[in-house]
């Protein structure tokens, strides 16, 4: 089990460009990559505050950068049949789904493209490089999980039940039952189903008057390669989960609260998992969530990192403080 933290921080955005940026990355020693995010005290602006990561990418990291150092190192383990989890962990507006989905145009794709088209290609190399006797598969699912219930994305949402999909356990793992599958052939192939389920999930959330960073997006990549009777399995998911901010200083609908209860509930049972984990208890508490189920975060034996997204401003201080506190632990398992 190999779990790497890493902190990005976004650029401003054009409407921020005379905000105050609180947030900086810095490196141990002068020359070397940043692996420190420093930020100032709330209560006291002399006192800074450093956190360590496995790395830091500040806002000069370009899209291409990011997944070049970590995600691309990791694909070959995927191949040896090794399960791959990555995913994005921040407040609202950090950009989680700017790193994960990204912008249409070829260098402002975000990880999931990349990683499906590194996958692709792969798979071509190794069918071509055995003369057609190993195949390669590839395999999709998309689902959301909002309130603590299961939405296949890859089905339309008036086909939803009320109570979502349910999880069982197989062979060690979490699996939700009568999740849809749908095999893809290329880059092209993903991007048609990627886009389709993306605009189910906006729908959905238009539906019940919510927003859609207040769910977790899961996209399930499953790699099989067949060599005669041989056949290898492995998984890679990607995750854009839901704002970490504390909704209790920002709602007060009374629906908002529901909602907001279980978006953090499943967070704050993350975080106490990563807590368990890093101080190496034997109880940790995955089951209190259907997330946490799913993440199963340092059960497996895969590989797993976690993306850790800033915004530098000061309007964010109190919940970027928060979500460093959390990530930095992480680094601990
Ligand atoms: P989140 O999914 O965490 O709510 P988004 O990914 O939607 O955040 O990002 C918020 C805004 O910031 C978007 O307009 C996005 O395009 C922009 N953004 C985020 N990260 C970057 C980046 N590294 N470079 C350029 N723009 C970014
Ligand atoms: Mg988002």
């Amino acid at each position: 089990m190999s779990v790497r933290v890493v902190a990005r921080i976004r650029p401003l955005l054009e409407k921020e460009h005379d905000k105050d940026v609180i947030v900086r990355a810095d490196s141990v020693e002068h020359g070397k990559p940043f692996t420190m995010v420093k930020i100032p005290s709330p209560k006291n602006e002399a006192e800074e505050f450093s956190f360590a990561f496995n790395g830091v990418y500040d806002q000069s990291a370009t899209q291409e950068q990011l997944f070049t150092a970590e995600v691309a190192p990791h694909i070959k383990a995927l191949f040896q049949g090794l399960d791959v989890t990555l995913f994005a962990y921040g407040v609202t507006g950090t950009g989680k789904t700017h790193t994960m989905r990204g912008g249409l145009k070829l260098a402002e794709r975000g990880v999931i493209p990349r990683l499906l088209s590194n996958v692709f290609r792969r798979g071509k190399k190794i069918a071509k490089d055995t003369n057609g006797e190993t195949s390669v598969d590839v395999a999709l699912s998309y689902y959301e999980i909002y309130n603590d219930k299961v939405f296949d994305l890859l089905e339309p949402p008036e086909k939803r039940t009320p109570s979502g999909l349910p999880l069982r356990e197989k062979d060690g793992k979490t699996v939700v039952v009568g999740l849809s599958e749908r095999a893809c052939e290329d880059l092209k192939d993903f991007e048609r189903l990627y886009i389709e389920s993306n605009m189910n999930r906006v729908t959905a959330a238009t539906k019940l008057n919510a927003h859609s960073s207040r769910s977790h997006a899961i996209l399930r990549v499953k790699v099989t390669q067949t060599t005669g009777d041989v056949v290898r399995e492995s998984t890679a998911s990607a995750i854009d989960l839901a704002g970490s901010e504390d909704n209790r200083r920002t709602e007060n609908g009374k629906e908002r609260l529901v909602e907001s209860a279980a978006i953090n509930k499943s967070l704050f049972v993350l975080s106490q998992c990563i807590d368990a984990i890093s101080r190496g208890d034997k109880r940790v508490p995955y089951r209190e969530s259907k997330m946490t189920r799913i993440l199963s975060l340092g059960q497996n034996s895969g590989i797993t990192v976690m993306i850790l997204n800033l915004a530098p401003l000061r309007s964010y201080h109190l919940d970027t403080l928060s979500s460093l506190n959390v990530s930095s632990r992480a680094k601990r398992i």
